[in-house]
């Protein structure tokens, strides 16, 4: 079979689509046929080898859908055609009692990440894939929404009325938390860098736009809410908006972060933390029970995929270029050539 496997780090040309060995099936696993991948930020951390190394040589992807192509000896909740989509923690249950967690294609076996025509994962980590959307929308799925999911309906409760401060919010994980908001009736305030994508943001059910590069965030925030501030803040951009989160969130409020796109040496003023009471709280992914959570609410048609655009394997360096660069309105996906 054919992958996307790098063996140095740098730019986009160390990506190679060349033929590997087939993986082979454990007991507990499935192999599944790859019809369509997603490019995520820890892709490009791995290529890079910063800010974190991965191991060499290395196949990224941590988003799959595709049909089971066989099963191991011991699986019996799955059966060879089931169309499918793969969970990238690993355990699949991790966190459920606070295990650690791994993440597929990053630092979970080197050489086996979803940018593949063929994937071994334990037969645990697959979900069926929602029947109302194509295997490019079910690929663009699974690592943003659980993680969104988390953050918003296990880590912060959201309820009806809450306002919501979303960083990125035309991105990956910022397309579903506009409309986990609307699923709760809560105030999506979407942040973005162009009105091109606020236009995207207000289409999904943001009540609130904000563009970073030409209004001042904190003034259209008070605009919008006072000077109580917001109850939620969904952040992950890091050192570039921390500590402006922390400074957004109302007394009492929670600011649910996952990520640090703009570097993680941020600075935060600890007295918004123990005078206010605001909560800074971390989150990673979440179980595979969450991810099936969230995309019963695709099944149902409440929350709706986001794709900025298909490429072929052989073109991964322009889909992370379009990542990388902030380009991407939802979610880039990736087809086997
Ligand atoms: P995307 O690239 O799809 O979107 C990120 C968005 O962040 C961009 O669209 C951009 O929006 C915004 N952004 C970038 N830099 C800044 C900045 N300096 N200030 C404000 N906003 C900025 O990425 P994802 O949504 O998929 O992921 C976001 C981050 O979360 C990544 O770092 C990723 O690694 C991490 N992540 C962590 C997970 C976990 O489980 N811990 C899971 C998923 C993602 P704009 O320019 O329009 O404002």
């Amino acid at each position: 079979m054919k992958a996307v496997v790098f063996e140095e780090y740098g730019g986009y040309d160390v990506l190679q689509y060349k033929e590997i060995p087939d993986p082979v099936a454990g007991a507990n696993d499935v192999l599944v046929e790859v019809k369509a991948t997603a490019v995520n930020y820890n892709d490009i951390w791995g290529r890079r080898g910063a800010p974190m190394q991965v191991e060499l040589p290395h196949i990224s992807g941590s988003d799959a859908a595709g049909v089971i192509k066989e099963i191991g000896s011991e699986v019996d909740s799955v059966k060879v055609g089931d169309e499918v989509v793969v969970h990238c923690g690993q355990p699949a249950w991790f966190n459920k009692e606070g295990q650690e967690c791994n993440i597929w294609g990053y630092d979970w076996p080197a050489l086996e990440g979803a940018h593949s025509q063929i994937v071994r994962v334990p037969a645990e980590n697959v979900v069926p894939k929602p029947t109302n959307v194509t295997f490019e929308e079910a690929a663009s799925l699974p690592l943003v929404l659980v993680t969104a999911w988390r953050k918003l309906v296990h880590k912060t409760g959201i309820k009806p009325g809450d306002h919501v401060l979303i960083w990125g919010a035309a991105g990956g994980l910022g397309v579903f938390a506009i409309q986990i908001c609307k699923l709760f009736n809560a105030h999506a305030i979407a942040v973005a860098s162009s009105d091109e994508k606020l236009e995207l943001c207000k289409s999904l059910g943001a009540e609130y736009t904000i563009n970073r590069r030409t209004q001042d965030v904190s003034q259209e925030v008070r605009n919008i809410v006072g000077r109580k501030g917001v109850e939620i803040v969904f952040e992950h951009p890091g050192q570039a908006t921390a500590g402006l989160s922390l400074r957004l969130a109302g007394w009492g409020g929670k600011v649910v972060t996952s990520g640090a796109t703009s570097g993680y040496d941020a600075s935060i003023d600890l007295r918004h933390i123990f005078f206010r009471q605001v909560q800074f709280i971390g989150s990673t992914l979440g179980t595979v029970g969450h991810l099936q959570e969230a995309l019963d609410m695709v099944q149902e048609g409440h929350i709706k995929p986001v794709v900025h655009g298909v490429f072929p394997f052989s073109e991964s360096g322009e889909a992370q270029r379009i990542v990388e660069e902030d380009e991407a309105n939802g979610k880039v996906v990736l087809i086997p050539d």
